[in-house]
């Protein structure tokens, strides 16, 4: 396609205004994105990019749009050199200035960010391959042309399967290693240079969120592009207190839907409220329409100090980190579900569900920590219809 340009005189929408716009498209080789009968697409010229195979871009990009610091602290305590002041032009002991520093901070927490999400969807995407098997297909339905537009772009290839998903999976992760040793003492020094990892960080973040929402969506039947997704009741009043409630609070879904898989096998779905706060709520919905959602993290500890939960089922991310004593103060029980927050609790996964539900009702125990997603689910329903009538003047 010929390169194109065009002039708007005036762009105005409600979230923009501007004025005199001139927009160039440069020259698109529609040969290089073609895709071939088999599903693969031509490879691009930098397949699964390292570090630094992007750099020269994000050099131009900041060349543009310079970064600027405003340092939120001038103390670096990365390491037993430290601590080491760096303000007024002062360098740590291993010769870092506080610009690289805050650049280094940025990347660190870029670090963190991608983490969290990647290894949710690595979590996410062994466990949904366990249970339907690495070749149950990625069909996202009539609604969607370009199922996974990152992936494409990364790899080179469009996931048809699964099991296939985990290519994607592990260059993702070896980057985010590579990324989380550059911000090892005496390691890089330029600010621009930890930048531009953070810009490759992000990148690799969207990779992993990316993974982790095709295998979910494909693997679980989340609403697939669909126009008539059934909608969903939101906001702490739409909780019946009558009944007993399960909470679920996090990101990842599994036990979430572990709980919504008990509550229907039993046919159970009229007599226990299963509900959400954060992401973990909006995914339970995307699962089930009849899970309702609480709201954002910010209304966590009203909800909990509420004593309308029954039983708190925690997974990964946003959740508060004195849940279990919040919990403790209205004697809702806990139970905590995967590596990345375990509270203290005892591990109890391969302890028979009925004697973990004793051991909880009879107070032996403050909670727990349960790693298989449909003994969360019976657990928690089973608790929480047994404690709920006892806890009815707490709600
Ligand atoms: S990493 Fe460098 S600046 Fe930070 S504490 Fe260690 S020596 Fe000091």
């Amino acid at each position: 396609m010929a390169p194109k340009s065009t002039k708007l005189k005036e762009f105005k929408e409600d979230f923009w205004k501007s004025k005199d716009i001139k927009i160039s498209i440069g020259e698109i080789d529609q040969d290089k994105v073609g895709e071939k009968a088999d599903g693969a697409v031509k490879m691009g010229p930098t397949p699964k990019p390292h570090v630094t195979d992007l750099r020269e871009w994000d050099m131009k990009l900041m060349e543009r749009y310079e970064p600027f610091y405003a340092p939120f602290c001038d103390m670096c305590c990365l390491c037993t050199y430290g601590k080491c002041d760096l303000t007024a032009g002062k360098k740590g002991a291993c010769g870092i200035d506080i610009k690289a520093q805050q650049a280094r901070m940025v990347l660190l927490a870029c670090c963190i960010g991608a983490a969290a999400h990647s290894a949710h969807a690595r979590h996410l995407l062994e466990y949904l391959i366990e249970k339907r098997g690495e070749d149950f297909p990625i069909d996202l339905g009539m609604n969607i042309d370009i199922e996974a537009p990152i992936i494409r772009t990364l790899i080179g290839k469009a996931p048809k399967k699964l099991g296939e998903l985990r290519e994607a999976m592990d260059y993702m992760e070896e980057q985010n290693l590579h990324l989380l040793s550059a911000c090892h003492t005496g390691q890089e020094g330029s600010n621009i240079d930890f930048e531009s990892k953070a810009l490759h960080a992000g990148l690799m973040d969207n990779l992993g969120k990316e993974i982790g929402d095709i295998a979910q969506i494909v693997a679980l039947n989340f609403p697939k592009g669909d126009e008539d997704a059934p909608l969903v009741e939101l906001g702490v009043g739409t909780v019946d207190r009558e009944k007993p409630v399960v909470l679920c609070i996090g990101h990842n879904v599994s036990s979430g839907a572990g709980v919504i898989d008990y509550v229907e096998d039993e046919g159970l779905e009229d007599n226990v409220e299963v509900c959400g706060i954060c992401c973990a709520a909006i995914d339970i919905t995307r699962y089930n329409h009849h899970a309702k959602v609480i709201g954002p993290i910010s209304k966590q500890l009203k909800f909990i100090r509420s004593g309308v939960a029954d039983v708190i089922v925690v997974d990964e991310q946003c959740i508060r980190s004195d849940v279990l004593e919040e919990a403790k103060k209205n004697q809702c029980k806990v139970i905590a579900t995967t590596d990345k927050m375990c509270l203290g609790l005892p591990n109890l996964t391969d302890e028979d569900a009925d004697k973990i539900v004793a051991q909880l009702i009879n107070n032996q125990i403050e909670g727990a920590l349960i790693l298989d997603p449909d003994k969360v689910g019976e657990v928690a329903t089973k608790v929480a219809i047994q404690i709920a009538d006892d806890r009815g003047m707490l709600k």
